[in-house]
């Protein structure tokens, strides 16, 4: 295996959908790309979209017609036409490397969409600078998910190159959609992808951690639920009638303030927040709608449980306070997470003795929540083995920050640490 081949290839790879970042639920061209790419290298048993999503599991899609807008819009910014049509309105992929010897089975999972922010368009900003930055208004790939998409595809490429090397078993790869919101993973379990998996595995690269460093069991995600709260008010002029209006404005406003001052829990870390309120029609109009995007989380699934049902009695009474209708949308959400010891260290073991890294942690602190928490434990429950892994990669600002970028070096450190630690598990 020629590694610098490899390395630019992965390269030019989380350039080219750096260039066309996709959200949840609209990453066409992503993963029609990552389909072509599979099956080129020879992967066999290739599912794409409908074929690997639950729609009944689904959360915070888009409309309908915005999906349609987003498949023209994939098409032409060079997405594969036929995967596409495959795909059945709905995004990711899954492929299958298998011995043909019965043993174990690994799934291998990497997040493939963009966060909602506008990207850094001075030329400070490298993907400026070097003409790879985003061409889709206020979407960017703020997070590295261009990255584990080009890394998937590289373990696919190596574990193709280093298939004699594998003894028993099967690999399984998950090009996750809708990971941004957890959204995403829970519409996949739900469809039984993972459902003979005896181990999994997932990596997030960049965080606290510098290039030529490794974890092996992150922990500390939160529990999260995400709602979706739509006031609908009664429209009335604002100096002639206001007193026949019910202005959904003012109760949106209210319980934003009131969600913000929810007590922190006693037993561990919580956090809420109103992220986006958009309201009203016009100056004098009392305003008829209005919608709220809200977060909450928990350390335990205890603490985030107490915060949602905290922030939707506030939103239910100041409701009412206003005279508004209320409804209320579940648009993502996810649980904690814990990682396998023995699996970890198995891990640990095999990127020991690559001797690339120049230093592996046993355990890393993560900082927010994580979709990847379904699969675990789907896996985890069924008697199988999880951990989420930490890749060092030095970043140029804070994750969902419109200057983020990471060291792309990290890249190919990945992908020999990930494909040592299959090939550790199917040989084990
Ligand atoms: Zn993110
Ligand atoms: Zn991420």
């Amino acid at each position: 295996m020629d590694f610098r081949e490899l390395e630019r290839e992965m390269i030019r790879t989380r350039r080219d959908f750096h260039r066309y970042p996709e959200a949840a639920w609209t990453e066409f061209r992503t993963s029609s790309i990552i389909a072509e790419r599979l099956e080129r290298l020879g992967y066999k048993n290739l599912r794409v979209g409908r074929q690997v999503i639950n729609p009944d599991a689904v959360m915070g899609r888009p409309s309908e017609d915005e999906i349609s807008e987003h498949i023209k819009r994939a098409v032409m910014q060079g997405g594969n036409l036929g995967w596409i049509k495959e795909m059945n309105r709905y995004t990711g992929v899954t492929a299958e490397l298998d011995t043909g010897v019965p043993g174990p089975v690994l799934a291998l999972r990497f997040d493939i969409d963009c966060v909602e922010v506008c990207e850094d368009e001075s030329s400070e900003h490298r993907p400026v600078r070097e003409n790879f930055a985003s061409m889709n208004t206020n979407l960017a790939h703020a997070c590295g998910h261009d990255a584990h998409a080009a890394m998937g595809l590289g373990i696919a490429e190596m574990l193709i190159a280093r298939e004699s090397f594998l003894k028993r078993g099967k690999i399984k790869l998950i090009f996750q959609p809708a990971e941004e919101g957890c959204r995403g993973a829970y519409a996949m379990t739900q469809a039984g992808i993972v459902d003979d998996a005896d181990y999994f595995l997932a990596m997030h690269i960049g965080g606290a951690l510098p290039t030529g460093t490794f974890g092996v069991n992150s922990l500390g995600y939160m529990a999260t639920t995400k709602l979706d709260a739509k006031f609908t008010g009664v429209p009335a002029h604002a100096a002639g009638s206001p007193s026949s209006g019910r202005n959904a404005l003012l109760a949106a406003a209210s319980a934003a303030l009131a969600i913000h001052s929810i007590p922190p829990h006693s037993a561990g870390k919580m956090r809420v927040n109103v992220g986006v309120l958009q309201a009203g029609t016009g100056r004098n109009v009392i305003a008829p709608n209005a919608l709220m995007k809200l977060e909450v989380r928990g350390s335990t699934q205890e603490i985030s449980d107490y915060a949602c049902s905290r922030a939707v009695e506030i939103l239910n009474g100041a409701s009412v306070m206003y005279g508004t209708d209320l409804e209320l949308i579940k648009t993502g959400e996810s649980l904690t997470a814990q990682g396998n010891e023995d699996l970890a260290q198995l891990a640990a073991q095999a990127v020991k003795n690559l001797n690339i890294f120049d230093f592996i942690f046993d355990s890393t602190k993560a900082g927010g929540s994580e979709d990847a928490a379904w699969f675990m434990h789907r896996v985890q429950e069924r008697g199988g083995k999880a951990t989420y892994m930490a890749l060092g990669s030095t970043i140029t600002a804070p994750h969902h920050n419109g200057s983020f970028d990471l060291d792309e070096r990290a890249m190919l450190y990945g992908v020999r640490a990930m494909t040592a630690i299959a090939e550790a598990i199917l040989n084990n």
